[in-house]
């Protein structure tokens, strides 16, 4: 299997273009086409000599991804299905603007991406776990989620159409917020998503600020340990779910090999070495987690931690028990929080019909195709 290219950082295809005895400015010029220009084809990298676009696509491969739908309108959320080279599934959700997520009130464009093809952490409540894990993500297939995102917002802008898909984006907006969100559990893909994300955030790259890129964990206490020593500033949430161990135990099979005493260790020390405030995810279950006795032990652990709690009612996943509570008891479980000290938001969002939550779409579409 070839390599492709969007997985290789600047230093890696100078070094190559060099061997082929290249100028020093041909590996800049490829990472323009691939990165502020976007464009999915060798031939269109019109300022590459023509033997030399033929050694690269005999050297590398260029995988775009191939979209299956797009469900949603353009001003709320936008749900994009991928179908992989293997004919895998994968699933990126647009998110238009956040204020109660992890941007600040803004019109940001958030894109939360897949990591993995299914998961293998089984939590009780999450499509993603339900038909288990298939396979890691390449980095070129994190990367491309946002750079296809990025052509689909151009062609919108630009009435659609081909030539508009290959127009320079520059004037067009592109995706400012990245959440490592959407199926799959980032941290058991690490190599990968840390060389996808470093291509992502380089200024050669597709040039998103560190800061703008948030990792979601079910808790993988090695690994955020990893993560605290790296040099990026990239930001941590924590999916919790529940601040008991008998609660989260109940919920994410996760928390039986990493208890919260070592997961909340490991997050102090992404803590320290990091100083970045850590959010903690909170789904709320009804009859689950949502009971008033579960905010004083969560209180304490986001004191502890110094963390912000972002409750967000669960999303029904179709064959699943479970259900949100309703809106006073969300309204309740935020007011107890927040007498408590606890910098918390509630997600308040307005009809949940296309169902944001990663991983249910890709169940829908794996279903009907077996039918
Ligand atoms: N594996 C990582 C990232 C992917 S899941 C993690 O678990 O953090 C991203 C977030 O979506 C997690 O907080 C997860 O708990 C949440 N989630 C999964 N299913 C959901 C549902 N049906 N409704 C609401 N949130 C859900
Ligand atoms: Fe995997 Fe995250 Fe879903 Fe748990 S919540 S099954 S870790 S994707």
């Amino acid at each position: 299997m070839k390599r492709d290219v969007k997985a290789c950082t600047l230093d890696e295809l100078d070094a190559q273009c060099r061997a082929w005895g290249e100028p020093p400015y041909r590996a800049t010029q490829l990472t323009q086409w691939l990165y502020a220009r976007g464009v999915t084809d060798w031939d269109a990298m019109t300022n590459l000599p023509r033997d030399l676009r033929q050694r690269l696509a005999s050297a590398y491969s260029l995988q775009s991804l191939d979209l299956v739908t797009c469900q949603g309108a353009a001003d709320s959320t936008r749900k994009y299905l991928w179908r992989l080279a293997d004919r895998a599934l994968i699933e990126s959700v647009l998110i238009p603007a956040n204020p109660a997520l992890y941007g600040e009130t803004s019109d940001r464009l958030t894109l939360c991406v897949s990591t993995q093809v299914g998961c293998a952490y089984g939590c009780k409540f999450c499509a993603s776990g339900l038909a288990g894990w298939k396979r890691n993500l390449e980095p070129q297939e994190i990367v491309e989620q946002v750079l296809a995102v990025d052509r689909s917002l151009a062609t919108h802008a630009a009435g659609g159409g081909q030539a508009a898909a290959q127009a320079p984006q520059s004037a067009q907006r592109r995706i400012d917020n990245l959440v490592v969100m959407g199926m799959g559990e980032p941290l058991a893909n690490y190599d990968h998503l840390l060389r996808a994300l470093r291509i992502l955030n380089a200024p050669w790259g597709r040039g998103l600020g560190a800061r703008k890129i948030t990792i979601s964990t079910s808790g993988l206490c090695p690994e955020i340990r990893r993560l605290a020593a790296e040099p990026h500033q990239f930001r941590l949430a924590l999916s919790l779910h529940g601040a008991t161990d008998a609660v989260r135990s109940r919920l994410m099979p996760v928390n039986r090999k990493y208890p919260l005493r070592e997961l909340m260790s490991a997050c102090e020390d992404y803590l320290e070495r990091r100083g970045r405030q850590i959010t903690f995810e909170y789904i709320l279950i009804a009859g689950v987690n949502d009971g008033l006795d579960q905010t004083r032990p969560l209180a304490e652990l986001a004191r502890r931690l110094r963390a912000k709690v972002n409750l967000i009612p669960y999303n029904r996943v179709e064959g699943l028990p479970w259900d949100r509570p309703d809106e006073p008891a969300q309204e309740l479980f935020l007011a107890a929080l927040e007498r408590l000290g606890v910098a918390t938001t509630l997600r308040r969002e307005k009809g949940h019909a296309i169902e944001a939550a990663c991983g249910q779409l890709r169940l829908k579409t794996e279903r009907a195709q077996a039918n």
